[in-house]
């Protein structure tokens, strides 16, 4: 395109300036002295729709129809002859917008007039990045100084390059900016108290190329240097070449955490020791009370024994005293005589039955036997039966039996005889006006139990806690209280136990429990044999006693006659026409010593069978004139297999 305003005689310079134009990132546009558009490129042309046809002769002023700003002021400038340079200028740009950077420079033209040129160059995506980047800072940089943590960034040599709003609030005042400065400051120290040397800290460690994680350490904080925890990591910094350029190190204040750890943990402990404490304290006052409650028992056992040791002794006492006041006169000395030897058997039977609740050690395999507890239980009822009405105070006793067969029991016949006896009496006692007793056994695989249920007042649960005590009783003078003890010892030597269920009013049960006997074992000797029935004269005060032996006797398939003096015992004896096999005989009587009578039927009768009852020591063991020794309280094996003569 020829432009003959100004380069006139040059055509090859006009096509090398047209090849410039377009060859140039720029949209270009070249005005002449009157201001008119002399030469333009396509980027211009592009730029502001501006064809070439309409381009020739146009005015500066209209040569930039879509500009969305005023350039009329920048265009007299540069007219002017100053050159404004690096101007944005917005276009409209076919439905979009670019942004230009344009400039305007003065031009002279060959006739001395004033041109100018203007060239624009589209930043719309440089700029949209710059833009876009700058946000990118701004985020950036916003995350950076609203992180709880302190962040600084330092160059090789240490030197701070960057810290955010959290670094530089820790050390407002100080404002280190090396890390030997912020190490001053900090005097950083393990946990443990080992303070670190600068080239230790873990930035310092960072530049050396390390990863530092989770360090924990003691710095000086604040304006009184109080101490902080802070948990550190560091990182080194790479250039593309794999150089560590520099570090950044972020440090997190866990000082509160820390301390909120320490409290907890100090907390924690606190309350262990509290439990600990409070713990021991319970099991002393346990202790204390189990041993005040063992006091009272021993106590109470320890008055009772003193209570029967003295109302036996008593009487012994005053015998014996008017015994030596007497000694000349033989009846009266058997007679004191024989008034001590009663009063001691109270003693030794009182003796024998707090025996039975002290002696708790298991049975010696050698004494055992196989007791079949339904056969004892048939004993026991057939060898009491006659007195229940008279025991429960005249009322009606209505008797319930739920016997099994084969619930047997190694243990000692005798002792468990004695054991049920005294739970049937109890259970008389509570019926005074009549009521059901129910006896019952079981048997399982591992346990055989005998129970002895009445429908009578029951127990409180006072009493129940403390029926099991010796000398326990809420039957005054009728009661010794030694009953449920001597059960308790006794299931306790049979390796069993015994349970009270009861309420007021609602009657009480009582079972035996105790490990089965196997069944390989020899045959139960509490099993009625076939004995031979004898013709037995029974000599006892005591109506108890006698009454007891007689039912036991009777119930064994015997005839006894029972008296209850040596007078008319030696009637019966002197009376040669009443057949009697076995004479069985007390000590202590009221008209004379037991003895004597043994001597007198003796003589009278010298075949007969002799048995003496005694729980006073007697003369002579192997006394010759007698042909057994019974001791109070008798065993009812005992006594039955005596008087058949195979004892
Ligand atoms: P005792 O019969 O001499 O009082 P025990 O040791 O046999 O002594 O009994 C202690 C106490 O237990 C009795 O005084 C009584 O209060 C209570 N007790 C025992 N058995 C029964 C029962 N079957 N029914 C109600 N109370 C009973
Ligand atoms: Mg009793």
């Amino acid at each position: 395109m020829p432009h003959p305003e100004i380069l006139p005689n040059a055509e090859q310079e006009y096509a090398r300036l047209d090849a410039l134009l377009e060859a140039v990132p720029l949209a270009v546009a070249v005005f002449d002295g009157q201001l008119v558009l002399a030469a333009t490129n396509a980027r211009y042309r592009d730029l502001t729709g501006v064809d070439v046809s309409q381009a020739v002769g146009r005015s500066v002023y209209d040569a930039f129809p879509n500009a969305l700003a005023d350039l009329t002021e920048q265009v007299d400038i540069a007219a002017g002859g100053v050159p404004v340079v690096a101007v944005r200028v917005p276009f409209q740009y076919r439905g979009g917008r670019r942004l230009v950077e344009a400039t305007f420079s003065p031009l002279l033209d060959a006739r001395g007039g004033r041109g100018l040129l203007f060239a624009g160059s589209d930043i719309t995506e440089r700029e949209g990045l710059r833009e876009d980047l700058a946000r990118s800072v701004a985020q950036l940089e916003s995350i950076f100084d609203v992180l709880p943590d302190s962040v600084r960034v330092v160059d090789a040599e240490g030197g701070t390059v960057r810290s955010n709003a959290q670094a530089q609030q820790e050390h407002a005042s100080a404002n280190p900016q090396t890390l030997r400065e912020l190490w001053q400051l900090d005097r950083p120290r393990t946990l443990g108290g080992t303070t670190l040397f600068v080239h230790e800290h873990p930035t310092a460690r960072a530049l050396r190329g390390e990863r530092v994680r989770g360090e924990t350490l003691e710095v000086r904080r604040g304006t009184g240097g109080e101490p902080a925890v802070i948990e550190v990591n560091s990182n080194p910094l790479y250039d593309p070449h794999k150089r560590v350029r520099g570090a950044v190190t972020v440090e997190r204040d866990v000082t509160e955490r820390t301390r909120l750890q320490q409290r907890v943990q100090t907390e924690a402990e606190r309350l262990e020791r509290m439990v600990q404490e409070r713990t021991r304290e319970l099991l002393a006052l346990q202790e204390a009370a189990a041993r005040d409650r063992r006091l009272a028992a021993i106590g109470q056992l320890a008055a009772g024994v003193m209570h029967d040791v003295n109302n036996a002794l008593n009487p012994i006492m005053a015998a014996a005293y008017l015994l030596e006041m007497n000694a000349e006169n033989p009846a009266a000395v058997r007679d004191y005589a024989v008034r001590i030897a009663r009063a001691a058997e109270t003693g030794a039977a009182t003796a024998a039955r707090v025996g039975r609740f002290i002696r708790q050690e298991p049975l010696l395999g050698a004494r055992e036997d196989v007791v079949d507890l339904t056969v004892m239980v048939e004993e026991v009822v057939a060898m009491t039966r006659p007195l229940w009405q008279e025991r429960a105070k005249g009322g009606v006793i209505r008797l319930e039996q739920y016997l099994i067969q084969g619930a047997t029991v190694r243990g000692i016949a005798g002792e468990l005889r004695e054991a049920l006896l005294n739970l049937v009496q109890n259970a008389l006692d509570a019926m005074a006006g009549g009521g059901t007793l129910r006896i019952e056994t079981t048997l399982t695989a591992t346990e055989a139990s005998v129970s002895v249920k009445d429908t009578g007042v029951g127990m409180s649960a006072e009493v129940r806690e403390r029926a099991f005590e010796p000398f326990f009783t809420t039957k005054g003078v009728n009661g010794t209280g030694l009953g449920l003890a001597e059960v308790y010892g006794i299931a306790r030597r049979h390796r069993g136990r015994a349970e009270i269920e009861s309420a007021p009013g609602e009657g009480t049960t009582v079972r035996l429990v105790f490990p089965p006997a196997r069944p390989e074992s020899s045959t139960p000797v509490a099993q009625r044999s076939e004995r031979p029935a004898r013709r037995v004269l029974l000599v006892e005060d005591h109506v108890d006693s006698r009454e007891f032996m007689q039912s036991l006797l009777e119930s064994d398939g015997h005839t006894v006659e029972a008296v209850s003096s040596l007078e008319e015992a030696r009637a019966r004896l002197s009376d040669l026409q009443a057949q009697i096999d076995v004479l069985v005989t007390d000590i202590g009587l009221p008209d004379g010593s037991g003895w004597d009578l043994v001597a007198f039927a003796r003589d009278k009768r010298p075949a007969l069978r002799i048995g003496v009852v005694t729980g006073w020591e007697p003369r002579n063991e192997q006394d010759p004139a007698c042909d057994f020794t019974l001791r109070k309280p008798v065993g009812a094996t005992d006594l039955l297999a005596q008087i058949a003569g195979d004892g």
